[in-house]
């Protein structure tokens, strides 16, 4: 569909031709020109016989065009509470998923953990710095979506052929052996997840999850640990369950550490600790990883909740609700 919607834009409309095919058309199709031109006045649609094709289309560039730069738009839709910090699934290749062509977001390079997260909203693109940013930095967006090392590398293959952003170069200094631990732990946990008792000896073995997982990462990388954050998430939900509210909130805490949130205020009880300018119990000089974004929105909405209902804490709970608004 969004093929055949840009090959029939760029027949009826030509101001479009130059912005649409001086991107990047794939290996095979010459390389686009190395500075992009400003886009026209495309605000006036031209008026155009249906049936009229005022321009040559090279149907096999744009091909490859929209091969390389469509967006799959993620839902912003009602998160299902349901699957509580359950990653969202923006993968570009669903069979089922909308795709669109974003012409200038089509220009950024890609990072797994970019300086910049994108959201649709409609037919509208958003963009938003996910950290401070300083002048003459490039701003770098994340093409695919995966929080494990092997898939990323797997689908990023099609751009290029090893992928060189911090947390890729943070994975590989871990070692082979390290990654392909992760995935099998990754696996066995799934599966245990499906198969598992219900009762207190979930938390004894999901403990040995995350600590197995935890020894992965040697102790000097960056914070992100994404593939910890299932594993805190899940030991978090199954303290909830057995009552225990401190070990609940510090694991829920650990999760937004590990996909990226700096948490400076993990205070329970007593005084607040006033933490950031905004009086946020998280740092705002970086979001964290954006295909964990919502979930760390809906970790924040049961720290919030716990505190409110639970520990009876108004204060807590407005400042983690305010820091849910923050990271929406
Ligand atoms: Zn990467």
């Amino acid at each position: 569909m969004l093929f055949s919607n840009a090959v029939e834009k760029l027949a009826c409309e030509p101001a479009y031709t130059r912005p649409i095919s001086d991107l990047y058309p794939g290996p095979n199709q010459p390389p686009p020109p190395f500075t992009y031109s400003p886009l026209p006045d495309i605000s006036l649609p031209t008026n155009t016989h249906p049936s009229y094709f005022s321009a040559v289309v090279d149907v096999g560039k744009i091909e490859g065009i929209l091969t390389y730069n469509c967006f799959t738009p993620s839902s912003a839709g009602p998160v299902n509470f349901e699957g509580d910090d359950k990653v969202e699934d923006v993968r570009p290749d669903s069979d089922d998923s909308a795709s669109a062509l974003f012409l200038l977001p089509a220009l950024f390079n890609h990072s797994c953990d970019g300086n910049t997260h994108w959201k649709c909203f409609g037919d509208v693109m958003v963009l938003r710095a996910s950290r401070d940013v300083s002048e003459g930095t490039e701003l770098l967006l994340s093409y695919f979506q995966d929080v494990a090392h092997e898939p990323r590398q797997k689908h990023l293959a099609k751009w290029f052929p090893e992928c060189t952003c911090d947390l890729c170069l943070a994975d590989r200094a871990d070692g082979e052996v390290a990654i392909s631990k992760r995935v099998s732990i990754s696996n066995d946990f799934e599966e245990y997840m499906k198969t598992g008792p219900a009762d207190r000896t979930t938390i004894t073995n999901l403990k040995k999850y995350l600590k197995t997982a935890q020894n992965t990462y040697h102790p000097d990388r960056n914070v992100i640990r994404p593939e910890l954050f299932r594993l805190h998430a899940a030991l978090a939900q199954s303290c909830q369950r057995h009552g225990m509210v401190k070990d609940d909130l510090l694991q829920r805490f650990a999760s937004l550490k590990s996909a990226g949130l700096d948490v400076i205020d993990q205070s329970i009880t007593g005084p607040i600790l006033q933490s950031s300018q905004i009086g946020l119990p998280i740092s705002t000089s970086r979001l964290p990883m954006m295909l964990l974004s919502r979930s760390c929105c809906i970790t924040m909405l049961n720290i919030a909740s716990t505190f409110y209902h639970v520990l009876v804490d108004q204060v807590r709970a407005e400042r983690w609700m305010r820091a849910l608004w923050w990271g929406q």
